[in-house]
């Protein structure tokens, strides 16, 4: 099936007791047990396993192509489930432009536990000597946060394979509409749900998904339910409502993306844009061969330093100045101020969510804001 049918099929089941079209909430936390000692319902524990989680995990499981998926509170609790998987003092290369939630976790919660360098992961020679006995695991983000940049998912799995190292890729900016890792040979996939999956910019999660159940997954499944930072089933009731909509508000994001990244390249006051969906782009054509679509986001550069940035972002009126993305409305920030002093983002960057609104409003505001 295409992925607008699995959206809205795969995470929904129909109620036997009421008739239900929809999946009621099932908020209990525990399961009625039977005399013989069995669940007749399969739950015993909403840590461990919940109706609404259980659809919600199987529609992303199926929404990217794999056998398995786990949801987590957040983005950041899916990471740190995947870093908590590997054995201590193992290696794990990480690219030098990646969200910088996640570079804070490893450098602060697993320093001492784990071992990591971020490095340009798109450069093959480099990437080899970066490579020792004990790297487990390679880990990639793109289009990267905050500059777009591409990698090769496909090169950088062929390395991989050749140690016996894992690849694992956090899918939030492209989502399965635009990019499905799986399918290119990645180990494992990540998301911050927060983000296009919720879409609303009103509920938190992340999510894991694999391409098998092999003894990482189970591993990994196990810290999912004995760590526990799972959503609930609130959250998961409304994370499969907003899937169903994901390809067709993932295509009108990037439509309105593509239009704004070409109308921005063309302007005088503008010194880069940084869009995969542009020829400019340095890596427009590993985009254009490893995704469907480009993506909704992307960043620009103004000119005139950091100040003219700060001026171009409190002029505008629709756009609304915010952190995180993926949501309906377009949200824009100045990203260096977002990711503190050892931050490498250029200091006249915008990065821009683009919204759903109409997008000739969305360039009229540019337009004015820039004049
Ligand atoms: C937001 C984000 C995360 C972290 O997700 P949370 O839901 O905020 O914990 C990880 N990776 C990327 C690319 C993100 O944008």
């Amino acid at each position: 099936m295409q992925i607008e049918t699995i959206a809205i099929h795969a995470g929904n089941r129909n109620d036997e007791t009421t008739g239900a079209v929809v999946q009621p909430i099932t908020l209990s936390t525990t399961f009625i047990r039977e005399a013989d000692g069995s669940y007749p319902s399969g739950y015993i524990y909403s840590r461990s396993a919940n109706p609404n989680r259980t659809q919600l995990e199987n529609v992303l499981a199926k929404l990217e192509n794999g056998a398995d998926a786990a949801a987590f509170s957040s983005g950041n609790a899916a990471g740190m489930s995947v870093f908590q998987s590997l054995e201590p003092g193992t290696h794990v290369i990480c690219p030098d432009d990646m969200y910088h939630g996640l570079r804070n976790q490893l450098k602060t919660l697993f320093a001492g536990i784990l071992e990591f360098d971020f490095i340009d992961v798109n450069d093959g020679k480099l990437l080899w000597s970066y490579i020792k006995d004990n790297t487990g695991l390679i880990w990639l983000e793109t289009p990267s946060n905050p500059l777009l940049k591409v990698t090769d998912i496909e090169k950088v799995v062929s390395i991989a394979k050749k140690q016996d190292i894992k690849v694992a890729v956090d899918n939030t900016f492209a989502t399965p509409v635009c990019q499905q890792p799986l399918a290119l040979g990645a180990d494992l996939v990540m998301h911050s749900s927060t983000k296009y999956f919720g879409g609303h910019s009103d509920l938190m999660g992340g999510a894991l998904i694999t391409p098998q159940r092999n003894d990482w997954w189970a591993k990994i499944r196990q810290v999912q339910e004995m760590g526990g930072a799972i959503p609930s089933p609130t959250d998961c009731y409304y994370l499969v409502r907003s899937l169903k909509t994901l390809p067709y508000r993932v295509k009108g994001h990037v439509h309105n993306a593509q239009l704004l990244a070409e109308y921005l390249e063309k302007h005088p006051k503008i010194e880069s844009v940084m869009y995969p969906g542009l020829k400019s782009h340095p890596q427009y054509e590993i985009a254009k061969a490893q995704m469907q679509y480009p993506g909704g986001m992307l960043s620009f550069c103004v000119k005139g330093g950091a100040e003219a940035a700060k001026s171009v972002i409190n002029k505008l009126r629709l756009f609304t100045v915010a952190t995180s993305l993926g949501g309906v409305e377009t949200l824009i920030e100045h990203r260096a101020s977002v990711e503190g002093p050892d931050t490498k983002t250029p200091h006249n960057l915008l990065r821009v969510s683009v919204g759903l609104e109409h997008i000739d409003d969305l360039i009229a505001d540019v337009e004015q804001a820039l004049g």
